[in-house]
């Protein structure tokens, strides 16, 4: 068992029992503090100031100052050994049972910042992003829809995980705001196209994993190493223009739909910190080829996720209730898939799930899907209805494991949309 997942942990800081961050999860994020930026790790209310527990000696055998930086590239680079070391070492730090920290208040007051003091940044700087497609669900829903229910899933989608290069720059972080997009539409397929805001702006509730540094080109991460590539996961939001979609597509794929924005939440939830919640994959139709077959079937993670809007305003309403193990293709897979043809990962790359949609129509993962292309509002608190996201609404995602012994969060990513520019 990775050590710093003990479920008989106890932390000598108090920590309220449904808080997304007890002492068995410490996921990493990046923070800025009376404008410092660096790098720290969630315990209840707390952010670890992880420079201040190296400056006092606490954090041994590590570069100096490689917390004391504005992303977390540097240090998820050191690779997965590291930086479990590193988690293993603040649970034992944070233990009620250890005496090197708790009775040393001068230092505590510089190592433990409340969360409402502090701004969370981009915790990594990303180099590339990759969205994948993989939940067979949301894949049949949208082939239902925009093309043919007896065809919904193209010959290969039962045998490759597809899925398409997105744009790094636009991601964001919770907190951010962002602008409706605007771009070319055809809303009757009788008249020439128009130009305007978009009018379906849709969400994509997702999950998103970031990478160690990968091998060379020309080289091949095997299913079997992939999970040591990986250094964790968030929840990712990755906005979606329908209108835009529907008329740029095809051939290539998404492009000006998907660009303008997608958003995550600050806090990256290692991988270690998900095996005590890890599960089976859907069973695969096809037997994979032999480099997309694994080893072991519990290739996924039971990760309750929830969308919720939450108009101007108004309460929340929640619209959504998934869960990422129904995923048909593990991380894994993806990650071999990616690099099958030699192509090279690099540290800090994010890999987006796409839409996770499960199999009742109240775990659909988009508003696309939930509202049916609109014919069917999603009735919200307060009178309110939806059939896509509107001006001034905010967009809440939230994931959270449970395996009735311990409870671990990733936070939100929460956005909130501005009428277009
Ligand atoms: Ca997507």
């Amino acid at each position: 068992m990775i050590e710093a997942n003990n479920p008989n942990r106890k932390s000598f800081v108090d920590i309220e029992p449904n808080s997304d961050f007890p002492i068995q999860n410490l996921p990493f994020g990046a923070f800025s503090h009376k404008d410092n930026s660096r790098c720290g790790v969630a315990l209840g209310k707390y952010v670890i100031d992880l420079n201040e527990l190296q400056k006092a000696g606490l954090l041994e055998n590590l570069p100096e100052g490689i917390f004391n930086k504005e992303t977390l590239n540097d240090f998820v680079a050191l690779g997965k050994e590291t930086t479990r070391n590193v988690r293993n070492r603040i649970a034992e730090l944070f233990d009620v049972i250890n005496q090197e920290l708790q009775k040393n208040n001068t230092l505590l007051v510089r190592v433990l910042i409340l969360q409402s003091e502090v701004t969370m940044l981009m915790p990594v700087k990303i180099g590339d992003y990759t969205d994948f497609y993989s939940s067979r669900e949301h894949a049949t829903n949208v082939g239902t829809m925009f093309r043919d229910p007896n065809n919904a899933l193209f010959p290969n989608w039962l045998h490759l995980p597809v899925g398409y290069h997105g744009r790094a720059s636009s991601i964001i972080t919770s907190g951010q705001e962002i602008y409706r997009p605007k771009g070319q539409q055809r809303p009757n397929p009788e008249e020439p196209p128009v130009y305007g805001p978009c009018r379906l702006l849709d969400f994509e509730l997702e999950m998103g994993f970031i990478t160690h540094q990968g091998k060379d080109m020309g080289d091949t991460i095997s299913i079997d190493e992939a999970e040591d590539y990986i250094f964790g996961m968030v929840v990712f939001n990755d906005w979606s223009a329908r209108d835009i979609q529907k008329w740029e597509y095809i051939p290539l794929g998404p492009f000006l739909a998907k660009n303008f924005a997608s958003c995550i939440s600050p806090w990256i939830v290692t991988l270690d910190a998900l095996e005590p919640y890890r599960c089976e994959s859907p069973e695969q139709v096809h037997e994979p080829l032999p480099y997309l077959k694994p080893k072991s079937n519990k290739a996924s993670f039971d990760i309750n996720l929830e969308a919720i809007i939450k108009p101007e305003n108004k309460t929340e309403s929640r619209v959504s209730l998934s869960n990422f193990k129904y995923m048909y293709w593990s991380m894994a897979q993806q990650l071999a898939h990616h690099t099958v043809n030699g192509c090279n990962v690099n540290v800090g790359d994010m890999m987006a799930s796409g839409t996770i949609s499960g199999p009742t129509k109240d775990s659909y993962g988009s508003m696309l899907e939930l509202s049916w292309q609109g014919k069917n509002p999603v009735l919200l608190n307060d009178g309110e209805e939806r059939k896509f996201i509107k001006d001034y609404d905010t967009v809440i995602m939230r994931a959270h494991c449970d395996n009735g012994e311990v409870r671990i969060g990733f936070g939100e990513v929460s956005t909130k949309v501005l009428p277009a520019k």
